[in-house]
Parts: structure tokens; C-alpha cells; sequence
């Protein structure tokens, strides 16, 4: 039975495709690893030039308010001008946020990028990726590369810290322990992302077509043969293994599907604390007003707070009027002082831990999307999925699955609900 969230009680972000917190710029489909749930295929030769990612820039000024440009790939950071990259994102005055999985990443590096106007990193980190000396390793293991990196930015100072991971039916058990170990770490990592893994089977349900044409979807890097693991990981799914360890855990806002109103493609939960406790964790409301004052102010949503805002969390506390959940943050903290008095002089850190759960195909063959992807990117001068955008380069557009034996063949209990998820 999968765990009940109700979408009514969060606070549906109000990102859309003109106007959104967050764009996904590719500069590279090159990459230094080779990791399971990766959607680009590897081309060591596929560099973009600058003019070409000028141009991209261009489309998204033309199309786009956006806070944030997640720099990716491939992986960024093996593109010969990366800097420059870098510094042109921040000469528009936009945040280039770069998701790598650090492996290319020393200290002169990042130096260099902080100057040129990096605000963040999103590091790669999971135990399916082919990252050399840490084969084999567990996600508790895994940890301490994740320290290493937190580390390296901390000393650098001023950068957004984020780690994703990609969760798997054999590692979802393992989701709690990355959370736990956030918290001891709330000080210098700020963001957690997990990613339900995605794949489309290609001998299972579905026949794909490019307009009226039947294609062979094996080249495309997210198909596989045969089912050989979760591919239904759902976002409530990743929340519930949360409470097995932080039974209060709470989500606060959400993007939906595009087929399906009630599912959690993005959900983002806000918890405030120390590195020994989590006091709670903030309400819609708190989300609603840090998205609408910044696009008051900026003419645009908010992507990636500064770590100056997060690490002082204790201002915060003063909206406890407006928000249920910073009511309740408050109430713990000042029972906690009760208890220590020393509590009152511990800063107080905001850490935020998103789930994500990519391309959902119903059992009629539609597929549900991210309604309001932050990771549109540029194919063609037009705004494209990035998580499908190997099937732009492939075929021209985008697959439409088409189910083998019709609908109406379809095990009744599938059939009696057209938007259930096979
Ligand atoms: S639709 Fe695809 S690219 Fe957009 S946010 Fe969802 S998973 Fe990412």
C-alpha cells in the first residue's frame, strides 16, 4: 500500500513553462563516468561551443524568466571553458548552479569557478556510477566522498552545496541514512536531491512511435530490454522510507503531473535545525511566501538559496504567525532552550530535501510529466524535456508509447483506472 500524501495540504509551486525558478543548460554530452540512471549518451567529442551556448541563453532570455541555469551534460566540468561558461551565465545575471559528478573537481578549480560567478553545485553522487576507487561501494559508504566534497566547498565558502542521488528498488532502504547523514552535516550542505529511477521496457507493454512510424527505441540510453528493476519508485514511496527514521518528516510543496494531479513529481521539504536536532520542518505557506517575495522583487521564482540565508534560520522563526510548520519549529526550539539554555546561542540552519520523480507512463501510453519542468532545456530553439531529449536527437520528437494490446485488453484492474501507473 502506498503511503497517502494529500496534494491540497502543500503548496503547488508556481513554476511554469514561461516563468520558472530553474533552466537546464547542456554544455557537454561529454562525460568522465559512466552512471546507471544517466539520460544523455556519452559522446567524449560533444563539446559545445561557446556561440552555441550563447544562443541557447538567448532562447531562454526569449522564452523564460528563470532564477537558476543548471549547468549539465555530460558532464560540465570536462568542457575545455567551463569558466567562461560560468561567467557568461553570471554576466546575464542568472545563477549557474553546475551538476556535476565532481570527479574533475579540485580546489584551483572551484576557485576559479567561485570568481567566475558560480553560486552552487549539484554533485552526483550514487553507488551505480563507475567512479573509480569507490566501486562497489555502498550509499553509508559513500558518505564520506559526499563529506569530502561539502568540505571542499565549505573552505571555498559562499557556493550552494547539493548532492543527488538516484534511488533504485536496492537502494531506496538506504535513502534514510543520506538524510541522516545531511543532518550532521546541515552546516555546509544545504540541498538533497533523490531521483526516482526511470526507464522505458522496451518487450513489456508498449510499442513506441515517432508520429505514425514505429522506431526502435534499444539505441535510446534510458531504454532496457527487460524489467530487471523498480522502475514504479514513487515520491510517496521515498517519503515513507523518510519516516522510518524521522516519523515527523513533512513536505511542504509539490509540482504535479501533467496526466495526473495528485502525484508528486517534485516534492520539497524545508527542516530547520542544529547538526543534533531537526526541530521541524516548514509549512506551504513559508514556501509561498519565499517564491512570490522574490518573484515580487527579482520578476522571477526563487532557485537556490545563498548559504549566508540558510545558515541564519533563526529570523525565520519570526513568521511562526503565518506558518503552521515555523509555528511548530519555534514552540520545539524554545522547548529545547527550556531544557539547555545554551540551545539559545546554537545557530540554526535551514536545509531543503527535494524528491524527484521523473516521466511517469500511464497504462493508456501517456506519458505524465513534470507539469512545470524546471529542467526544460534548449533543442532547436525550442524548450524541450531534458530527460527526454535523446529522443529529440534521435528521432526528431518525442516517442509516444502505444500499448501492445490496447486498453481495452488491459487486466481489468488496470483498465478501471486509466491513469494508473504501470
Ligand atoms: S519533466 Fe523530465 S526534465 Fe523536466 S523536471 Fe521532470 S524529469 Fe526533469
Amino acid at each position: 500500500m502506498t503511503l497517502f500524501l494529500d496534494h491540497n495540504k502543500y503548496y503547488r509551486l508556481p513554476w511554469s513553462l514561461p516563468d520558472n525558478a530553474i533552466s537546464w543548460l547542456e554544455v557537454t554530452k561529454a562525460c568522465n563516468m559512466y552512471c546507471e540512471g544517466c539520460y544523455r549518451g556519452n559522446n567524449p567529442k560533444g563539446h559545445k561551443p561557446l556561440d552555441e551556448i550563447k544562443h541557447d541563453l538567448e532562447i531562454f532570455r526569449r522564452f523564460r524568466k528563470t532564477d537558476g541555469i543548471s549547468m549539465a551534460g555530460g558532464d560540465p566540468l570536462v568542457h575545455p571553458d567551463v569558466v567562461e561558461i560560468v561567467h557568461l551565465i553570471a554576466q546575464n545575471g542568472l545563477k549557474p548552479i553546475i551538476n556535476t559528478n565532481g570527479f574533475a573537481l579540485n580546489k584551483e578549480l572551484l576557485q576559479e569557478l567561485k570568481k567566475a560567478g558560480a553560486a552552487g553545485f549539484t554533485l552526483h553522487v550514487d553507488s551505480k556510477q563507475g567512479r573509480p576507487h569507490w566501486k562497489g561501494k555502498t550509499e553509508i559508504e559513500l558518505n564520506q566522498l559526499r563529506l569530502y566534497f561539502a568540505e571542499m566547498l565549505a573552505e571555498v565558502g559562499g557556493l550552494s552545496c547539493a548532492f543527488n542521488s538516484t534511488v533504485y528498488g536496492d537502494t531506496l532502504q538506504s535513502v534514510p541514512d543520506i538524510v541522516e547523514w545531511g543532518q550532521k552535516h546541515i552546516e555546509i550542505v544545504h540541498v538533497l536531491v533523490f531521483i526516482a529511477f526511470r526507464a522505458a521496457v522496451l518487450e513489456k507493454h508498449f510499442d513506441y512511435y515517432a508520429g505514425g512510424e514505429k522506431m526502435d527505441m534499444s539505441p535510446i540510453v534510458y531504454s532496457t530490454p527487460e524489467e530487471d528493476q523498480r522502475l514504479d519508485i514513487l515520491s510517496n514511496d521515498i517519503v515513507e522510507v523518510i519516516r522510518t527514521r524521522y516519523p515527523n518528516f513533512e513536505p511542504c510543496a509539490y509540482l504535479n503531473g501533467t496526466e495526473k494531479a495528485n502525484s508528486f513529481k517534485w516534492l520539497l521539504t524545508g527542516r530547520i535545525g542544529t547538526k543534533k536536532n531537526i526541530y521541524g520542518y516548514v509549512g506551504p505557506k513559508f514556501m509561498e511566501l519565499a517564491q512570490i517575495s522574490h518573484h515580487f522583487r527579482n520578476g522571477r521564482y526563487l532557485a537556490y538559496t545563498k548559504p549566508s540565508v540558510q545558515r541564519h534560520a533563526k529570523p525565520m522563526l519570526l513568521l511562526a504567525p503565518l506558518d503552521k510548520g515555523i509555528w511548530e519549529i519555534a514552540k520545539n526550539y524554545l522547548r529545547s532552550i527550556g531544557t539547555n539554555p545554551l540551545n539559545l546561542f546554537k545557530r540554526l540552519h535551514l536545509q531543503s530535501i527535494t524528491i524527484i520523480q521523473p516521466g511517469d507512463i500511464l497504462c493508456d501510453g501517456t506519458l505524465s510529466m513534470c507539469d512545470g519542468c524546471p529542467d526544460i532545456t534548449v533543442w532547436n530553439d525550442q524548450l524541450v524535456w531534458s530527460c527526454r531529449l535523446e529522443e529529440q536527437i534521435k528521432f526528431g520528437c518525442f516517442m509516444r508509447p502505444v500499448p501492445k494490446r490496447g486498453v481495452q485488453n488491459l487486466p481489468h484492474e488496470l483498465r478501471s483506472d486509466p491513469s494508473h501507473e504501470l
